[in-house]
């Protein structure tokens, strides 16, 4: 634990710098003290500095070491992005960001929150995707190949399989949760998913202490609707992560909910699960949530994980009285009643 820390932050697009600028009144609330370097990317770099990645961004979080981000517009059919020499090729700003900044787990917790109504408000749902992002379907090599006619690469090698296996095995030791399920389609895809199932297996002899089973990944996605607390750490590659992320924050209670980290060997940046979502920007209503609870997470990564605590608990005590709730939560609050609201309970309780 430090007395201040330096923080790359990228607001983003849509309601990014709405609820970015939430978070850090949070933040505040709990008396860390943080500089914040001012980054862009995504459409709002694309516009001031005609690039969607700038190599100041990049430079900031390998300096920092941590950032805290807001949701990038990637527009469809947009050109991939290019970034260095050689050049390296990326699908989008998110998959570049990720891919220069040597980010290979991507963990999504979905919490129960009582005080949020909704089909399985009265469980106890405490479930944490550990998703790959460092290969998988997501890696670029997509192309047309003749009228009619495209395909994509899928890419898995051991050495990612191994490292994401033991990621998230770690984090159940760490918090002393206790299962570890692999979601994975080795039925059809046995040289690429097969590997990962191989991997993940041989991974959890290290940790004979935790309890380890696979499911297939459309088996894994009926049973999370039918029977959410049948899971407690899924470990995914990429884009069955990307998918069973968000069904696991909708069945929580909404896109709103769902936190988020990106890990690397050496840096690590704090996002929510959702996206831009232009269709709310500029209004003052999107839930800041998401991107409060990443701001925990963050706490979490800098070691300051007695202010973490304080956030969630006044977010869940915000969410309980229930009172000025954004409209995906049902209510008629806005995103700076939120924050306020949660710094009140914050400067309550510390
Ligand atoms: P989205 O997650 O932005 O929105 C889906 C729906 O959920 C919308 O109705 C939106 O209003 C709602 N929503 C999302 N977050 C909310 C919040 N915090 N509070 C209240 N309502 C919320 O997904 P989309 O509409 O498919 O994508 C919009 C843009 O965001 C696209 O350009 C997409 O590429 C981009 N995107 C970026 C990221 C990222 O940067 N990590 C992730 C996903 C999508």
């Amino acid at each position: 634990m430090r007395n201040h820390y330096r923080v790359s932050l990228i607001p983003g697009d849509g309601i990014g710098p709405e609820i970015t600028e939430a978070t850090i009144k949070v933040l505040e609330a709990t008396n860390v003290q943080i500089d914040y370097e001012l980054c862009l990317a995504g459409a709002a770099a694309e516009e001031h500095l005609g690039n969607p990645l700038p190599e100041e961004t990049l430079k900031s979080l390998w300096q920092t070491g941590v950032g805290l981000k807001g949701p990038l517009i990637v527009q469809p059919g947009s050109p991939p992005v290019v970034i260095g020499h050689p050049p390296r090729t990326y699908g989008s700003p998110n998959a570049a960001l990720r891919g220069e900044c040597g980010i290979f787990a991507n963990i999504r917790p979905a919490k129960h929150f009582s005080g949020v109504p909704g089909r399985f408000s009265d469980l106890p749902i405490n479930l944490t995707t550990v998703r790959e992002v460092s290969e998988g379907i997501y890696v670029g090599g997509e192309r047309k190949i003749g009228a009619g006619r495209a395909e994509a690469v899928v890419v898995a090698t051991q050495e990612a399989a191994e490292r994401i296996a033991r990621f998230g095995f770690k984090l159940v030791q760490r918090e002393h949760r206790k299962k570890v399920t692999l979601v994975h389609k080795a039925n059809v895809l046995p040289y690429t998913d097969g590997l990962y199932l191989e991997t993940f297996y041989r991974v959890a002899h290290e940790f004979p202490e935790l309890s380890a089973e696979d499911r297939m990944i459309d088996a894994a996605a009926a049973q999370m609707v039918l029977d959410p607390v049948a899971y407690d750490v899924i470990i995914a590659p990429n884009q069955y992560g990307d998918i069973l992320s968000d069904l696991a924050a909708a069945v929580v209670g909404g896109l709103g909910l769902g936190p988020g980290g990106n890990y690397g060997e050496q840096i690590a940046f704090f996002e929510a699960c959702h996206g831009a979502a232009t269709d709310i920007a500029g209004r003052n209503i999107a839930n800041p949530i998401a991107l409060i609870l990443s701001g925990a997470m963050m706490l979490d990564y800098c070691g300051e994980q007695e202010r973490a605590a304080l956030i969630r608990r006044a977010v869940e005590e915000f969410l309980k009285q229930g009172r000025e709730l954004t409209p995906d939560l049902g209510g008629t609050g806005t995103t700076k009643g939120t924050a306020e609201a949660i710094c009140r309970l914050i400067e309550a309780s510390s």
